[in-house]
């Protein structure tokens, strides 16, 4: 298969934005995975299962699956969860980019029955600080009807916390979801540790948190936070 240059520009992105994830301490040995969206709308572009986060360099580190979860191009193998990836692109025109990883402190969040808050100001670059939840199973999200399910306790959100599990988070672009997966996973951290902490304390009013919320979704700002990660994962890359 030919692959565009434009296409092939937007997977490197995608390999990046794996490593990235690696980077900010989101892997669990060779689980979570990252997809972009096909810009031909076969399918979805996405790591294949096998390799950690950290492994993704090139096209041969992916997979594209089709909206049926028949495997169109590369060798395989398929992660199981292809299902969340392309349920929740079906469901949702606005995403491009899906991902689902086993960030700690998203995971342990995900088993406490608390609202996601934002303690501190980082925290609000999550949108509105408003996390959906999916408790429905524990287990893995392998058939297109469990995919279902996740897609619609995401609703319009930009992250969903998987009861006992991880984390699944999304965005416009696949620079914007793993933003958006490294924001909430900080939130998380805050909050629990806040909350461990045994004092009193306080978060920003919902009003105050849709404003800031919106005013850091910016596409500069996720532009510019982009950058931040693409030049740390540079250095680190390097050392
Ligand atoms: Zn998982």
């Amino acid at each position: 298969m030919t692959i565009s240059h434009s296409l092939q520009v937007d997977l490197e992105t995608l390999a990046r934005a794996c490593r990235v994830l690696d980077m900010e301490g989101q892997t669990d040995l060779t689980q979570g995975h990252l997809s972009m969206r096909d810009p031909d709308g076969r399918g979805v572009w996405m790591k294949k299962r096998g390799i950690s986060l950290r492994q993704v360099r090139s096209l041969d580190d992916m997979v594209l699956i089709s909206w049926e979860g028949e495997l169109l191009v590369g060798d395989g193998p398929m992660h199981l969860e292809w299902p969340i990836h392309t349920e929740i692109m079906l469901a949702r025109p606005d995403v491009n980019a899906v991902g689902h990883t086993h960030a700690y402190h998203a995971s342990i969040f995900s088993a406490t029955n608390e609202t996601l808050r934002a303690v501190v100001q980082g925290s609000a670059r999550v949108l509105g600080g408003r996390v959906a939840r999916y408790d429905l199973r524990t287990d893995l999200i392998d058939t297109r009807e469990t995919g279902a399910g996740l897609a619609e306790s995401l609703g319009a959100e930009w992250g969903v916390l998987m009861k006992n599990h991880g984390l699944t988070f999304c965005g416009p672009n696949v620079e914007g979801a793993t933003l958006n997966a490294i924001h909430i996973e900080s939130a998380c951290k805050a909050h629990l540790f806040a909350a461990s902490t045994g004092l009193a304390w306080d978060a920003p009013s919902e009003e105050e948190m849709v404003e800031k919320s919106n005013a850091r979704q910016m596409d500069w700002l996720i532009k510019a936070s982009w950058g931040f990660f693409s030049n740390k994962l540079d250095r680190f890359e390097a050392a």
